[in-house]
């Protein structure tokens, strides 16, 4: 694995959230260690550990099994991103959960009051929430609260995630992610110990919320999300939002590897 020179900055060079042709990406495993070898960048792994996409996704304990044996084959972190909205941490076997270096959570959909699921992509509110979209932001941001209390992982993956639909609304972040609910959601961040991921794919999360979370002692990790290649190992927005705020390599998330 690439390893970071003395005094460099972890900043930038380890990427901890990265597809491939395991799940939905589009790189090959043996390709990807190459690029990150190349671009001087450390890979950890996090394919889509759910059964929310069966055939795409890494979605039987055999598949699980399989992809394992891969990552562990390679100089790479053993990782997988699970979904809220399907709890499949909880039917896997222990040893096989104690295999991963870590755990990605992601906000995939949650769930609704009265049932049913809402969608962070929603480009268009359906017709029961299309009055009350404050409404629908108060129970996301619950949602994501719960999802870091309650998911055993170390990171919660592009968890500002908002819907199109409600920017297409008011185009003003702060009218979403208000401080009350920032607060909110740093306060469960520092409490469960969930690193926050800055996604160099979705250009998250937005300055005054890193920057609440920093205060708050919550760490940090860095994420491309990428799946092709032209994304996987780039961190570049990402890291340069880091230094922006403030972040030094002292509050990042740094996996440490299971396996000998
Ligand atoms: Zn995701
Ligand atoms: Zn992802």
């Amino acid at each position: 694995m690439a390893q970071a020179a003395p005094g460099d900055s972890l900043l930038g060079r380890q990427d901890l959230h990265v597809h491939t042709t395991m799940s939905d990406g589009y790189v090959p495993l043996e390709e990807l260690v190459r690029i990150g070898a190349e671009r001087g960048v450390q890979i950890g792994v996090a394919d889509h550990v759910s059964r929310r996409n069966l055939k795409r996704f890494v979605s039987s304990e055999e598949r699980v099994r399989r992809y394992l044996d891969a990552l562990e084959a390679h100089d790479v972190f053993v990782s997988g991103e699970f979904c809220w909205c399907d709890d499949y941490y909880r039917d896997l076997p222990d040893e096989v959960m104690a295999r991963f270096d870590y755990l990605v959570g992601s906000n995939h959909g949650f769930n609704l009051p009265g049932g049913g699921m809402g969608s962070p992509w929603w480009e268009q509110l359906p017709p029961e929430w299309s009055g009350r979209p404050q409404e629908l932001m108060e129970v996301m941001v619950d949602e994501l609260c719960r999802m870091v209390r309650v998911m055993p992982i170390q990171i919660a993956a592009h968890s500002t995630l908002t819907p199109p639909a409600l920017y297409a609304l008011e185009d003003d972040v702060d009218a979403w992610w208000t401080e009350a609910r920032e607060d909110r959601f740093v306060e469960a961040l520092a409490e469960s110990g969930v690193a926050l991921e800055i996604s160099n794919r979705y250009r998250l999360p937005h300055d005054r919320l890193l920057s609440s979370a920093l205060q708050a002692g919550v760490r940090f990790s860095l994420g491309s999300d990428g799946h092709g290649v032209d994304q996987v190992a780039r961190l570049e927005w990402a890291a340069e939002t880091a230094r922006r705020v403030g972040i030094t390599d002292a509050q990042l998330f740094v996996p440490e590897r299971r396996r000998k």
